[in-house]
């Protein structure tokens, strides 16, 4: 018997959660919680451990359980598109999944990360993005996301800076056709946020438990630019602190996380996702 042939009939009760290894940790579930409340939904979003060996087999618990949709966090957000019935050609391009969307036993993977962080850093910090230099440092998951998203704004250029050079040069290429995208190595950091106009950390260096650590020094950012960073655990972490110092406008990553997820819930139950109330459930739990 296949998945789609037991899928249960859980009318009326939406069942979504996380999946990732760890994930103990991740906001998700209080977030959507939340935000399921707020929009009267009977309904459960659940943090679920998956180590990377067992995907496939909880892809298939995930169709026959009847889950309306998943977020997939580090370090599936790659592999995942092999369970998938279809990806969205955006979610193909950035090469990642974050979201996944049940309609009647087949799934389809999106991704929804590099357009909840642009429409946030235009929310919040820089609403004309176009013809503005941005520099991007950092080649990981989420630089992909969010190089994709940038470049639909139409900016002059997008330099992505990163410790290993040859990891910007690969995601340069694969964004290419799309704008003026250059990749350097972090001995050329310096000289590139000097021409930025908007500079976005996208490496985890400064998250929580290492609030200490930067990924640039402090003198090496231009007085009043903007500057955005992807952490939101500490809310404003040391880069950001010391651009503010420095007369920049100044964007942290809870309103990235937040509308990642508000356009993750849109997909699952097709209406606006309550935005300020997910935002104020992770202040309140953030203290
Ligand atoms: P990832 O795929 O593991 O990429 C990590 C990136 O950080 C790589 O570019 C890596 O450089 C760089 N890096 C790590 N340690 C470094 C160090 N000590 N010095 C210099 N560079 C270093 O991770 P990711 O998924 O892209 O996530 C990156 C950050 O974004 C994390 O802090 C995560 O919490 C945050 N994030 C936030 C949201 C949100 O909703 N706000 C969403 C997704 C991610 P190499 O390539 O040289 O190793």
């Amino acid at each position: 018997m296949n998945a789609e042939a037991i899928a249960p009939k859980a009318e009326g009760y939406l069942l979504l959660g996380v999946i990732g290894c760890p994930v103990a940790q991740s906001k998700s579930p209080l977030m959507h919680g939340a935000a399921l409340k707020e929009m009267g939904l009977e309904g459960s979003y659940v943090p679920l451990h998956v180590e990377p060996e067992r995907l496939g087999e909880t892809i298939a618990a995930m169709r026959t359980l009847g889950f309306r949709g998943f977020n997939v966090t580090i370090p599936h957000k790659l592999a995942i598109m092999d369970y998938l019935d279809d990806v969205d050609e955006r979610a193909r391009e950035i090469g990642a999944v974050n979201t996944v969307l049940n309609e009647g036993g087949r799934l389809k993977g999106y991704n929804t990360d590099g357009i909840g962080y642009v429409r946030s850093l235009k929310a919040e910090a820089a609403p004309e993005l176009a013809g503005k230099r941005a520099v991007v440092i950092g080649a990981g998951g989420a630089a992909r996301g969010i190089v994709d998203a940038l470049l639909r704004e139409n900016p002059a250029s997008v330099t992505i800076v990163n410790r290993d050079a040859t990891k910007a040069a690969s995601l340069a290429d694969a964004m290419a056709s799309r704008g003026r995208v250059a990749a350097l190595g972090t001995d050329k950091l310096q000289e590139a946020a000097s021409a930025a106009d908007i500079l976005i950390n996208t490496t985890s260096v400064g998250m929580y438990p290492q609030e200490s650590a930067t990924p640039i020094p402090a003198e090496w950012i231009p007085g009043g630019i903007v500057v955005s960073d992807l952490i939101y655990n500490p809310l404003e972490t040391r880069m950001l602190r010391e651009a503010a110092q420095r007369g920049c406008t100044v964007h942290g990553g809870l309103g990235m996380f937040v509308y990642q997820g508000a356009y993750a819930l849109e997909y699952w139950t097709g209406r606006p996702a309550p935005a300020g109330v997910m935002r104020e459930a992770l202040l309140r739990n953030f203290g």
